[in-house]
Parts: C-alpha cells; sequence; structure tokens
C-alpha cells in the first residue's frame, strides 16, 4: 500500500469514484463517506456512497444521505458501479469482511482501492493506496487532514464540517476520550468557522428518538444487566423478544454498552444482541484492558484498544456462557 499523499497530485483529474465504509455505519463512517464526496465533487469528480446495508435513521440529516445507495437493497446496480469505478474508497473500516455480502464485490473490484481508517490490523496489502492509524480519533479526522494536506481547505463548507463533526464527536465519546487530541480541538476550531453550528449536530445525533428506545434502555438496565464485580465486568444480553417488543431499530442499540462503564470501579462492558444471523458483540474498557484483543481471541472480532466488537453463531445463550467462561481466565487484569 502507497501512502495516501501520493494520491494528493492525481485528485485534480475529474475520475469515477466510489466511496464504501462498513455495514451499519454510525456517525462516523457516515460522517467520512458524505465529507469526502462532497470534496471530491467539488474537486469534479463523479461520486458514489455505497453503504453494505442499511443506517440508523438519525443519520439522515446529513448532506447527500439521500443519494447513499444501500447495497442489500440495490445489489445489481452497486455491482454494476463498482464494475466502472476508477477509485474505490474504504473508510473506517481495514479489512473487507466489515462490509458483510459486499466484500466479494469489493474484493473482485478491479480499481484502484484506497484505504482510510483508524482501526487494528489493516488488510494492507489489499489496497493500492491509503492511511491506517490507530492514533487517530476518527476517520472524520482523518478525512479533515486528506482535506487540508491535499490543499482543498477552501471547499470546506457548512454541511461537510457538520457531517465530519458528528464523526469525530461521536468516536471520541464527545470529546472525552483520549483520542480527542489537541489536533482534534484545533480542527474543530476550523469547523466552527464556516459557521457549523455544533449544538444542532449533537441534537440530530443524541436527541433524536423515540419514546420506545428509552423505555428499552430502562428496561435492558433494570432487567438485562449483570455485574460481575470480583472482575470488574459488566454483561447486557438482549434477546430478539426484547428487540421486537421495543420495535427496536438499526441504530437504536448505538451506545448501550457504554452505561455499565458509569459504575464505580467497572472496567470492561460488553452487550451481546441476538440478531437474525448472528449474535452481535460490543466490547468498551477503561483504562489498560485491551478489548481489541479480546475480541480477537474469543470472539471473531476487533477494532480498538477500549472499543471493539465481535461476533458469534452460537445461540445467546451458549455465547453468553463461552463469554462468562473466558472472562475468568483475566481475573488478573480485571479485578
Ligand atoms: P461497536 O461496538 O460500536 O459496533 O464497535 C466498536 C468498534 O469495534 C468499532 O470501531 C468497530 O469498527 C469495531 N468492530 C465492531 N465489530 C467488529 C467486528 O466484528 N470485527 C472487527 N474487526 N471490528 C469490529
Ligand atoms: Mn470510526
Amino acid at each position: 500500500m502507497e501512502q495516501i499523499q501520493a494520491l494528493y497530485p492525481l485528485l485534480g483529474s475529474p475520475r469515477k469514484v466510489v466511496i464504501t465504509t462498513h455495514q451499519k455505519p454510525d456517525a462516523d463512517a457516515m460522517g467520512s463517506s458524505l465529507g469526502l464526496a462532497a470534496v471530491l465533487k467539488k474537486l469534479g469528480h463523479q461520486v458514489t456512497v455505497v453503504s453494505p446495508t442499511n443506517w440508523a435513521g438519525w443519520l439522515n440529516w446529513m448532506s447527500g444521505v439521500d443519494q447513499v445507495i444501500d447495497f442489500e437493497h440495490n445489489r445489481e446496480k452497486v455491482a454494476g458501479i463498482l464494475n466502472d469505478t476508477e477509485w474505490l474508497f474504504c473508510l473506517d473500516f481495514n479489512i473487507f469482511h466489515r462490509t458483510k455480502h459486499l466484500a466479494g464485490l469489493l474484493a473482485a473490484a478491479n480499481c484502484t482501492k484506497i484505504l482510510i481508517d483508524h482501526h487494528q490490523e489493516p488488510d494492507t496489502p489489499n489496497f493500492n493506496y491509503g492511511i491506517s492509524n490507530t492514533g487517530k480519533s476518527s476517520t472524520c479526522e482523518m478525512i479533515y487532514d486528506f482535506i487540508q494536506e491535499s490543499g482543498n481547505d477552501h471547499l470546506l463548507d457548512q454541511d461537510i464540517a457538520a457531517a465530519l463533526y458528528a464523526g469525530v464527536m461521536a468516536d471520541t465519546g464527545s470529546f472525552r476520550f483520549p483520542a480527542a487530541s489537541a489536533s482534534v480541538h484545533l480542527m474543530v476550531a476550523r469547523l466552527k468557522a464556516t459557521g457549523l453550528n455544533h449544538t444542532k449536530v449533537h441534537e440530530n445525533v443524541y436527541d433524536n428518538f423515540l419514546e420506545n428506545r428509552l423505555r428499552f434502555i430502562g428496561h435492558i438496565l433494570s432487567n438485562r444487566m449483570e455485574v460481575y464485580y470480583e472482575l470488574n465486568t459488566a454483561l447486557i444480553a438482549i434477546s430478539k423478544k426484547d428487540l421486537l417488543r421495543y420495535q427496536i431499530k438499526t441504530g437504536d442499540t448505538d451506545g448501550l454498552v457504554n452505561y455499565p462503564l458509569s459504575i464505580q470501579g467497572i472496567k470492561m462492558a460488553a452487550l451481546v444482541i441476538d440478531r437474525d444471523e448472528e449474535r452481535k458483540w460490543s466490547f468498551r474498557s477503561k483504562g489498560d484492558f485491551d478489548v481489541n484483543t479480546f475480541a480477537r481471541r474469543h470472539f471473531e472480532g476487533g477494532g480498538h484498544f477500549n472499543a471493539s466488537g465481535g461476533r458469534s453463531s452460537d445461540s445467546l445463550e451458549s455465547t453468553v456462557h463461552h463469554f462468562q467462561q473466558v472472562i475468568k481466565n483475566y481475573a488478573e487484569e480485571l479485578g
């Protein structure tokens, strides 16, 4: 993989471009994709943003989101576009299988592939150009760097600023995590200069749910959370029945895994949801417990040091049991 800087001189000649991101895109995935798309369009490129799956309704305020193609509902159309594209940008993920059923088409696409991502263990041999930096707060910060370094600061506008702000806000836990560096705050200062209304972005992302979601959280925290004080660990397991009863939609469970970390002394929080085709895990930690390695080792996953995810094909009951067994091996680190 060549350094991303080698791409900058090529940005001047218009190309057919596809931008894609991980399945069930979150604010960072969608914000970085739409921010980059807007800038490349201003440079004269023909840009299509493809999402591997659907996304949360609370992302629909972002400018350009109405033109994002959901691959699962437009498979042939996306196959055609990928067949014809010259550049493929892969944002906020670093291995094709994070795009679920889109993975095969991405791997097979005969075009220049560009990676911009901040997760661990990138699959660099499969990309022509790119940057992978786990020190970066968010992919949105990396898109901002891309815009700056390629000499395109003048193309920033309020819509791009809002999309990029949403991603960096979400991935830094509203500027709370250690990754919220001085550069992040300098970036925000520049975004504010476009006229960005950051209060509105926060409301759009965090105060944009229906009543059922709040009642669901109440139910889950009262009835579905177990705390293992000897291991400073908490687990939340959500069944299909819970999801149906509260009419839970894509994005409604985002952030739920963070609640147990507000309990004094808790070092690791785990959340598992019984999705149709698999049991999806989320892991969060505080301090020096590495949930990236934990997810890789035990749940076919990965991510960051303090935030990761994984999956299992077992039943909810079995995968919960597996978790309860394996955490006992971490008594020293967690206890
Ligand atoms: P979340 O719990 O919010 O879904 O994911 C937390 C972090 O872990 C995100 O950065 C996400 O990209 C990563 N992640 C989530 N699930 C997986 C997975 O199955 N595999 C890998 N490699 N990373 C994941
Ligand atoms: Mn991210």
